[in-house]
């Protein structure tokens, strides 16, 4: 059991700027040090995971880290650990939270034209990151630990969302420090754009994606008159901001670059999300037969998920071994973890006889794709070989230390190997990243009295103390 993650987090949960805060407009970092920024994030993440704004979809957070990931190679901060979410809100929104947290909106994935623009919205957050730009605007608010602050930090993005809701959000923050703060967004949103032009560049995406991005959302603001997306809320932009990026990249070359396959597929999930069972299974058989125009595997991957989620099994069947045919001979959706994925779960839904075999070999060709690990996992449990699937959750969990469903599933796999310690403990885990510190404490209790050995009962004493220090800090609030 991976115990360290929690403890670090926590252990930070009662820390209080003694030295008091820099004035407003002291820019410099020195307020908050990385770690501290980091357990702002982190606790602001249990506030977001604890609401029904995170969206959960594992392969479409999964897609979101892999491009990210290949951005932030060349930032400076390479080794900063970037957690990217999506966001269950279907308008078009972005946010960076101090410590490498990224949220993006199902909206804006939609109204993404190509993995480029995409692209060009996660360098731009990772450049607000980097540069600090919201750890430096929560430390000037006078937040006494890091509880408040996390709170702060939400309440900031909250009111930037939202001009209306703001005065209820930050009723604890000053109004007039907050409009100082919004005073500094001209200056980070031209950072940001600068620095994520840069990361753009050098990770080989298409520039011209940056602008083009940012004009069809001004274009598309014209339209619905005073109704401008949160996005253009929270990332002003002005005139000045898009002439600075139509000239840097007028000196670049118009590179017209082909979008993964799975981008393609995260957005069909998407559009599949939006839709009942039946509305999207007609939707993808007119893409296929009527308009034929898109990415036929995309949407062939799509209907198979609805005729899935229909409960269609025969259709599903026959539909998924005509995608499986055609992405053999296309050179892009060949070993695609995403097309492994749903070929378990059709495998799973139709009770092939083979299945389990199935995912001992695609887990072993996709050892990081968490979705398949998770319905690996599942089935092994469903089959009593819980010893199995305990040995495969340490693994991710040493990877994983804040994959809430990682916990859930170890706390079934022990149960049903009756170890209620562990299961227990496991529990206590899930419910603790959820940011629910009451049921988290519980469970370690329920933990104790199943009783262990010496070493496994002062790991729950100590995760307990803090886990209590975290709930004062949240009480006296
Ligand atoms: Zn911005």
């Amino acid at each position: 059991m991976k115990k360290l993650t929690l403890v670090f987090l926590l252990s930070f949960s009662s820390f209080a700027f003694s030295d008091g805060l820099p004035e407003l407009g002291d820019v410099s970092q020195a307020a908050i040090n990385p770690i501290q920024e980091r357990q702002i994030g982190q606790q602001s993440m249990m506030q977001i995971r604890a609401s029904k704004q995170f969206l959960g979809d594992p392969e479409i957070n999964d897609y979101l880290n892999r491009l990210g990931n290949r951005l932030i190679q060349f930032s400076n901060e390479p080794s900063l650990d970037f957690e990217f979410f999506a966001v269950n809100d279907y308008s078009v929104n972005a946010f960076a939270l101090p410590g490498g947290f990224v949220g993006v909106n199902a909206g804006l994935i939609l109204i993404t034209e190509s993995e480029s623009e995409l692209a060009s919205v996660l360098a731009h957050e990772i450049s607000h990151v980097t540069q600090h730009h919201l750890a430096r605007m929560v430390a000037a608010q006078q937040g006494d630990s890091l509880a408040s602050m996390a709170a702060i930090a939400v309440a900031i993005l909250a009111a930037r969302n939202n001009g209306q809701a703001s005065q209820a959000a930050i009723a604890s923050v000053q109004a007039r420090a907050m409009q100082k703060q919004l005073d500094f967004t001209r200056v980070h949103e031209q950072e940001a754009d600068r620095l994520g032009f840069e990361l753009l560049q050098k990770a080989d995406f298409n520039t011209h994606a940056m602008p083009e991005f940012l004009l069809r959302l001004q274009r598309a603001t014209r339209l619905v008159d005073g109704n401008a997306p949160n996005y253009l809320r929270t990332h002003p932009v002005t005139s000045d901001r898009i002439a600075d990026i139509e000239n840097r990249v007028s000196k670049q070359p118009y590179r017209l670059l082909p979008d993964s396959l799975d981008f393609e597929l995260v957005r069909t999930r998407l559009i599949g999300a939006q839709k009942t069972s039946s509305d999207a299974i007609s939707h993808f058989t007119d893409a296929l037969t009527i308009h034929k125009h898109g990415n036929p595997i995309a949407q062939q991957y799509g209907l198979v998920e609805a005729l899935l989620r229909g409960n269609e099994l025969d259709r599903a069947k026959a539909e998924l071994t005509g995608l499986l045919k055609q992405a053999k001979t296309t050179p892009s959706a060949q070993n695609n973890p995403m097309l492994a994925t749903l070929t378990g779960r059709v495998k799973r839904a139709v009770n092939d006889p083979d299945t389990l075999s199935f995912y001992r070999t695609a887990v072993q060709s996709f050892p990081q794709y968490r979705a398949l690990i998770y319905d690996y996992v599942d089935l092994l449990l469903k089959s009593n070989q819980a010893e199995i699937a305990v040995k495969l959750l340490e693994e991710q969990v040493s990877l994983h230390a804040t994959d809430i469903m990682l916990y859930d599933l170890q706390a079934r796999s022990y149960n049903q190997l009756d170890k209620p310690l562990e299961q227990h403990q496991a529990q206590a885990y899930s419910y603790a990243w959820q940011g629910n510190l009451m049921a988290a404490i519980q469970q370690l209790e329920l933990a104790k009295q199943a009783g262990g050995s010496f070493y496994q009962l002062s790991t729950i004493e100590s995760d307990l103390r803090e886990l209590r220090e975290m709930l004062d800090a949240r009480v006296k609030k």
